[in-house]
């Protein structure tokens, strides 16, 4: 499995996942126009994406969907809350497949499951999708960690989580006083502080890569959330995993990797 960052942040989020011979994009936050020739550019027919699956309605994740379902004929996965926030039933779209919590949904070979995530939209999830043997855990757009979403990570090897906003840049900047405080609440943004929280007590053993996205242009600068998430990494003594920062642009393709397995020793031989 490999996965691509077409785009993160407020202007458009969209991530490309490969795997058991299956695309499926995360969101479609960029323009439908975009997106065709953002894979076309990679080589991919669009019309070769088995499904979008949406985390929840919001503009910068949803914006070019239907439309590019409509054009290239694919699927469209993601809660009911999402499919009525979105106004999905008003426009035409290729298919829509209802997202149940907790059930995993199979296109090709990859397999989604929803994880149900704080975030004040109509029904937000994060994903995690499984295929050639490994997984990856993505959420963007949630305030605070739960248990329910470590505890689905915590078999990943790669994590993409947002880092949205360092806590002091954000209160000392121009957002007016009502959207600082939306972003701050428990049904808004991650901070820097709050992944480097998270890397500390609930990533998971098997991690080897881990991917900051959606991080706020105004509110954040990639440097402060590297650090931040850096430190953590160091405090919890897991210098090994490899971090990255999603380029609100796109970057190239990272790959899901297992961690290599313990040799077999006398040990365990015996037992067989
Ligand atoms: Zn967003
Ligand atoms: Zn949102």
């Amino acid at each position: 499995m490999r996965f691509r960052v077409l785009g993160s942040g407020s202007s458009g989020n969209t991530t490309l996942v490969e795997g058991g011979g299956s695309f499926i994009l995360i969101d479609a936050g960029l323009g439908p126009r975009e997106m065709a020739e953002r894979l076309q550019s990679l080589g991919i027919d669009p019309a070769s994406i088995a499904a979008i699956i949406l985390t929840h309605e919001h503009n910068d994740h949803s914006r070019g969907a239907a439309s590019f379902s409509n054009k290239w004929g694919v699927r469209v996965l993601g809660s009911r809350g999402t499919y009525a926030a979105g106004g999905f039933g008003a426009v035409d779209i290729a298919g829509w497949d209802v997202l149940e919590l907790g059930q995993p949904r199979a296109y090709g070979g990859l397999t989604v499951t929803g994880v149900p995530i704080p975030h004040d939209a109509a029904g937000p999830v994060a994903f995690v999708l499984s295929g050639d043997g490994v997984s990856m855990g993505h959420a963007t757009d949630f305030g605070h960690v739960n248990r329910t979403l470590v505890d689905a990570f915590r078999p990943c090897e790669t994590v993409v989580v947002e880092s949205n906003y360092d806590a002091a840049m954000l209160r000392d900047g121009a957002y007016p006083w009502s959207l600082k405080e939306r972003i701050l609440g428990r049904l808004g943004h991650l901070s820097n502080d709050d992944v480097g929280d998270y890397i500390v007590r609930g990533l998971g053993e098997t991690c080897r890569t881990l991917v900051l996205a959606h991080l706020s242009r105004k509110n954040n600068h990639p440097e402060l959330a590297r650090m931040s998430a850096e430190n953590a990494l160091r405090r919890r003594g897991r210098t090994e995993v490899r971090l990255e920062i999603a380029e609100p642009d796109g970057m190239d393709w990272i790959p899901v990797t297992a961690p290599p397995r313990a040799a077999k020793g006398p040990e365990q031989l015996r037992l067989f």
